[in-house]
C-alpha cells in the first residue's frame, strides 16, 4: 500500500523534535551537529533568536493577504536587496525551482518585446540542479531527473563546464540566456572558476545573452560573499535566490537589473504566496544579519579553520578522503568510500552531513556555527571517518 506520504524521498532513520544554534534534538534525546543546515537553508541555525522574534511579531500582526495589497514587508526586503546588490528589482517566490521559473520566463519575454520572438534558447551546463519544476528540470536536463517526465519544455542547451568549443558553437541570434550556478551544489561543490565567470560575461555582452546565475544555494553569505558572484566582480542579468533567504521559512526571489526585467509589466507574472507578509519578515531579519560586512568577515574566517581542519582530515584518512572543495562555508568532501557511507557514519557520531554528486560530501554549516561547533565537528568526523 501506497504511504500516505508519497514516497519520493529516501529518509534517514531520524526525526528531528527541536533544533538549537547547529544541533538539532532526536524524538529520542541525541544532540547531533548540523553541518547541513537544511541543505543550506538555516543560514543562521536554529531557533536564531532574532528571526524567532521576526517571525512572532508578525504572525501576531498579519499572515497573509495577497499580492492584491501593498506588503510593507515584502517592500522592505525588496529595497534592501536592491541596496546590496546589482539588481534594480526583485520578485518574490517561495523556492528556488519557482525563482528558476521566473528567470526563464523573464528572459524569454525579454527578447520577445526586443521584436526576436525567436531567441528563446538557454545555454546550461551538467551537473547543474535549478529545481524540480518543468523548467527546473529540463534547465538541469539530466537524465535522473527527466526521464519519464517528457515531453520536457524545449529550448535548454547543455553543455560541460570548460568546453570552451562546444560554448563558442553553441552561441547564436537563437541564445536568449546562459543559466549557471556560480557554485554547483547539488552537483558536487563544483565551484565555476572566476576566469570563467568573467568569461561567461564577456561573451554574453559580445552577443547580447542575458546572464543568469542561480545562486539558490551558493547565495546569501554562503560562500563568504553576499553572493557568490562577487568573488568575480560580474554581475548578472537576473539572479535566481532562494534557500537561505528565508532562514528556513520558504522564501525565494528573482533579482534582475531595470533592463532584463523589462518586459515583465502588469499582469505578465504573479504568484498567490510569494513576498507573503511572514517569509519577508523573516527575510528582513536573515538579511539585516548576513548582509553585514563584519558578520561575511566572519563567514570567511571561520570557513579559512574549517577548510584547515578539513585539510587535516583528509590527510589523516587518505583511504575516506580524496580532498575538499569549495568556498567560504559551502565545502565538499571529495570520497574515495562511498560518500552515501560516509554520511551514515556521521549520523552514528553524531554529525549531520549530506550527500552531493560526484561521490561528494556537502558540510554546508549555519554561517554563525561557533568556533567550538567546528572543533566539536571535526572530532564527530573523525570518528566518522574511523568507523569506515
Ligand atoms: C535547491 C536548489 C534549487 C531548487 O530549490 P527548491 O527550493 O528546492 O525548489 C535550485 N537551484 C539550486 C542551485 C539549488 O540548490
Amino acid at each position: 500500500m501506497i504511504p500516505s506520504v508519497l514516497p519520493t524521498y529516501a529518509r534517514a532513520p531520524l526525526t528531528f523534535v527541536k533544533g538549537e544554534g547547529s544541533w538539532l534534538i532526536t524524538d529520542d534525546g541525541r544532540r547531533l551537529l548540523d553541518l547541513g543546515a537544511g541543505i543550506a537553508v538555516n543560514a543562521l541555525g536554529h531557533a536564531h533568536p532574532p528571526l524567532v522574534q521576526a517571525l512572532t511579531e508578525q504572525a501576531q500582526a498579519v499572515w497573509h493577504t495577497s499580492n492584491l495589497y501593498h506588503i510593507p514587508a515584502q517592500q522592505k526586503l525588496a529595497d534592501m536587496l536592491v541596496d546590496k546588490t546589482f539588481a534594480d528589482t526583485v520578485f518574490f517566490t517561495n523556492s528556488g525551482t519557482e525563482s528558476c521559473e521566473l528567470a526563464v520566463k523573464m528572459a524569454r519575454k525579454y527578447w520577445y518585446d526586443k521584436g526576436q520572438p525567436d531567441r528563446t534558447e538557454i545555454i546550461c551546463f551538467t551537473g547543474s540542479f535549478h529545481g524540480r519544476s518543468s523548467a527546473g528540470i529540463a534547465a538541469a536536463g539530466s537524465e535522473k531527473m527527466t526521464t519519464g517526465f517528457g515531453p520536457l519544455l524545449p529550448g535548454f542547451t547543455h553543455l560541460d563546464f570548460g568546453d570552451h568549443d562546444g560554448l563558442n558553437a553553441a552561441v547564436s541570434h537563437k541564445i536568449a540566456a546562459i543559466m549557471v550556478e556560480p557554485v554547483q551544489g547539488e552537483g558536487g561543490i563544483r565551484p565555476l572558476p572566476d576566469a570563467c565567470l568573467k568569461g561567461l560575461r564577456d561573451l554574453c555582452d559580445q552577443h547580447g545573452i542575458l546572464m543568469i546565475l542561480d545562486e539558490v544555494q551558493c547565495g546569501v553569505g554562503r560562500t563568504g560573499k553576499l553572493f557568490a558572484h562577487e568573488w568575480s566582480g560580474v554581475a548578472p542579468d537576473i539572479m535566481m535566490v532562494a534557500k537561505g533567504i528565508g532562514g528556513g521559512f520558504p522564501l525565494g526571489c528573482v533579482l534582475a537589473s531595470e533592463d532584463a526585467a523589462s518586459g515583465m509589466g502588469l499582469g505578465t507574472h504573479g504568484s498567490t504566496y510569494g513576498g507573503n507578509p511572514l517569509g519577508c519578515a523573516v527575510g528582513a531579519a536573515v538579511l539585516a544579519e548576513v548582509g553585514d560586512d563584519a558578520f561575511l568577515a566572519d563567514v570567511n574566517r571561520k570557513a579559512g579553520l574549517l577548510r584547515q581542519k578539513l585539510e587535516g582530515l583528509v590527510a589523516g584518512f587518505p583511504d575516506v578522503f580524496d580532498s575538499v572543495r569549495g568556498q567560504g562555508l559551502m565545502l565538499g568532501l571529495k570520497c574515495k568510500a562511498t560518500n552515501t557511507d560516509v554520511v551514515t557514519a556521521g549520523y552514528d557520531a553524531g554529525v549531520i552531513t549530506v550527500p552531493a554528486a560526484d561521490n561528494v560530501v556537502r558540510l554546508l554549516p549555519a554561517l554563525n556555527i561557533t568556533d567550538s561547533d567546528i572543533d566539536e565537528a571535526l572530532t564527530r568526523l573523525t570518528q566518522a571517518a574511523e568507523r569506515l
